[in-house]
């Protein structure tokens, strides 16, 4: 068998993997469709029939909630604004505390920020790495406002667990489900669990536009305030014969008429791009089945998963090798993928830091010489950002591999070249002990 390619060997392969790619000859077809009207966006900011957008935006949104089974589906230009959208919406402001998640991508813990809110980071749930229900109760004061459940790297938070908690305290529970679209919890779609669900179309998810988003709600008061902060509610308010004018200065989050036609597309293809996540992951971890010291993500039962990622627990203990040189060693035997060439194989150790530990937080300066919101004098509780303030989060920041070696279109030949890697370098840990040791010593 060969040397490691890590040591100087012959790699399992070097011709690279497909690059990711979702869009096809339908999306080709719908941006034609609008070019030919000329009409790239039909918005107007102020009350008016095209307020809620062109026909493409308005089509996309109503195909969008059939597909979910929900009253309302907004479309915005990012997830990032559908959550600051939704904070604008839930009400939160200036003294407010809203409970988040320090695992994820950082727009879902900086949205309270934007209406001048202190996130709280609850910890996460070691299993599912998605808020653990215990610790957002243990984080609840009399200032806590809603509750950033993240759902994340493909299935859903304990919904059931979190919305109980949620009714009790009078909380508004928003979902970012950027890394969940179609997956779904007791069969329901994720996204109509909580008040409002927020969903991602940027180009790395699962189904895209280039950018774009999301926000999906039973309530129709909700649905109104993203819609208005959406665009330029002080413009609309009148017009609209809205009076509560709460958090409604309005943004520009509107989404163009080119990308909701692509996302018509997108969501009609969704199912399909996810049955072919899960079916490879189900053949990744049928070949990687009783290689030491590598726990397979867990999936509760009422859960479905839909692989944004493919997460793996190593436990450096079992095989005597650090995460970091395994990690270089399985990268080392794998080809980058097209259109991301420079990224290398597309294996990495830990997802992102806690995000407690981020500038941001760590030195709280905020808006302004007051430095609000941490130090607002509206806000009477102190900000908790430490260090150990969330073990299960920093545990599997130490100790988690990821991958995304399961995107479409990976073939069965490209998934069987990741085995053999994988195989390749546990045939191979004495190696990487030795080379632990040297660094070491
Ligand atoms: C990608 C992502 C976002 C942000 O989505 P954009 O559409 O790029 O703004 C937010 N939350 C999570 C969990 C994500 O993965």
């Amino acid at each position: 068998m060969s040397a490691l390619a890590l040591l100087g060997g012959d790699p399992v392969r070097t011709a690279l993997f497909p690059g990711y790619r979702v869009i096809g000859d339908d999306e080709r077809a719908a941006v034609n469709r609008v070019m030919d009207t000329g009409i790239l966006s039909q918005f107007i900011g102020g009350w008016h029939p095209d307020f809620f957008g062109g026909p493409e935006v308005q089509a996309f949104e109503a195909e969008w909630a059939a597909a979910y089974g929900c009253a309302h589906a907004v479309s915005v230009n990012s997830a990032t604004s559908g959550l600051f959208a939704a904070m604008g919406a839930a009400g939160v402001g200036p003294g407010d505390e809203v409970i988040v998640s320090p695992y994820t991508m950082s727009a879902s813990a900086v949205a309270p920020l934007v209406y001048n809110a202190v996130p709280v980071f609850a910890d996460i749930d070691p299993l599912t790495y998605t808020l653990c229900p215990d610790s957002i109760r243990a984080r609840i004061t009399k200032r806590t406002r809603a509750i950033i459940v993240v759902h994340i790297f493909g299935q859903a938070a304990d919904m059931d667990a979190i919305m109980a908690i949620a009714a009790e305290h009078g909380l508004v529970v928003i979902e970012d489900c950027a890394q969940v679209p179609f997956a779904t919890r007791h069969g329901k779609p994720v996204g109509t669990l909580g008040h409002m669900g927020v969903f991602s179309l940027n180009y790395h998810k699962h189904i895209h536009t280039g950018e774009g988003g999301v926000v999906t709600t039973n309530d129709p008061n909700f649905a109104e305030r993203v819609q208005m902060i959406r665009n330029h509610a002080e413009n609309a308010v009148i017009g609209k014969g809205v009076t509560d004018l709460t958090n409604l200065i309005g943004f520009n989050y509107r989404l163009g008429e080119i990308e909701a036609a692509i996302g018509r597309c997108q969501l009609r293809r969704g199912p399909d791009l996810i049955r072919q996540r899960q079916d490879n992951v189900a053949y990744l971890e049928a070949g990687l089945a009783g290689l030491s010291g590598l726990t397979m993500p867990h999936v509760p039962n009422a859960n479905t998963h839909v692989y944004y990622v493919h997460v793996m627990r190593y436990d450096a203990a079992v095989t005597g090798v650090t995460r970091e040189t395994l990690v270089k060693a399985i990268a080392a035997e794998l080809p980058a993928t097209e259109l991301r060439e420079q990224d290398g194989a597309l294996i990495r150790f830990g997802y992102v830091k806690p995000l407690y530990l981020l500038p941001l937080f760590q030195q709280q300066q905020g808006y302004g010489a007051l430095q609000c919101p941490f130090k607002c004098p509206h806000y009477d509780g102190v900000p908790t950002y430490g260090q150990g303030l969330c073990p299960n989060t920093e545990e599997a920041h130490r100790t988690v591999i990821t991958h995304e070696l399961m995107r479409p279109p990976m073939s069965r030949a490209d998934l069987d070249a990741v085995l053999a890697a994988f195989h390749k370098v546990w045939d191979h840990l004495d190696d990487l002990r030795r080379l632990d040791d040297a660094a070491a010593a």
